[in-house]
């Protein structure tokens, strides 16, 4: 028997994450957190124009456009056990590294460092990994593999209900900023479907801060109209990635 498994993922254990967490719980959704363990605490901001996000924009880039400043603070180590408890904790690299550019050393160290960090903090075995910025490459995760991670996220939609053929190089369904009407269509077509061949995996992901933006698509009311279309369903599993990677391996 085939199943339908639905599951968020954010990245880089924001104080958002608790808002957004408290809205999971409401809909009882469950998701993952990718944070980087290097950083715990780091305070910060981050520059955005409508929708897209800078950690530094050069001039070039910012002439004759409306910058706006949305608060990019991090869980302190001592809450975050606490704040994603009954939710996954994954890795993200220990500075937010991005694996596929660094030497091999560097890229096992990020890897290992985090890794470590987080299992201290979770008190469980870490399975599962996003990459930083999206780079990854064959070498990093291999390295992953070899270090007992069920899975790693990239950050190009996908748009499938499909789980990867290699789970290491896993593309989301779509980001929540994806246009409204765009991801109502695919909640809907989710929810009609019947997984006879395979299993199905509805897999959307983003960073909480991105809901401060408070765009048509970046808002708390927006991600809170998402979760109550697809919420609630009797044939749908609203999983960790760990849990869903985990149920479809057996
Ligand atoms: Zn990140």
């Amino acid at each position: 028997m085939y199943k339908k498994y639905f599951t968020v993922s954010f990245d880089d254990g924001l104080e958002q994450d608790k808002k957004l967490i408290a809205l999971m719980k409401k809909y009882g959704i469950k998701g993952t957190f990718n944070i980087n363990g290097g950083l715990l605490g780091e305070r910060g901001t981050v520059k955005r124009i409508g929708n897209l996000a800078f950690q530094d924009c050069g001039e070039g880039r910012t002439s004759g456009a409306i910058i706006k400043y949305t608060e990019h603070n991090r869980i302190p180590g001592d809450e975050i056990a606490q704040v994603y408890a009954g939710m996954e904790i994954a890795s993200h690299s220990y500075m937010h590294d991005w694996l596929g550019k660094l030497p091999k050393q560097e890229m096992m160290k990020s890897i290992n460092m985090d890794i470590d960090a987080l299992e201290k903090i979770a008190g469980y075995k870490i399975r599962g990994h996003a990459y930083a910025k999206g780079s990854t490459s064959k070498e990093v995760q291999a390295y992953l593999k070899k270090e007992g991670i069920l899975y790693a996220r990239g950050i190009m939609s996908s748009k499938s209900f499909c789980f990867p053929k290699n789970p290491l190089n896993l593309r989301p369904t779509c980001s929540h900023i994806t246009k409204e009407a765009r991801i109502n269509g695919l909640i809907d077509q989710f929810i009609k479907a019947k997984p006879l061949k395979e299993d199905m995996l509805f897999y959307m992901w983003g960073h909480a801060y991105e809901l401060d933006f408070n765009t048509k698509e970046a808002s708390w009311d927006k991600i809170e109209r998402l979760f109550d279309r697809i919420a609630g369903k009797e044939d749908i599993l609203y999983c960790t990635n760990a849990e869903a990677f985990t149920a479809h391996n057996n």
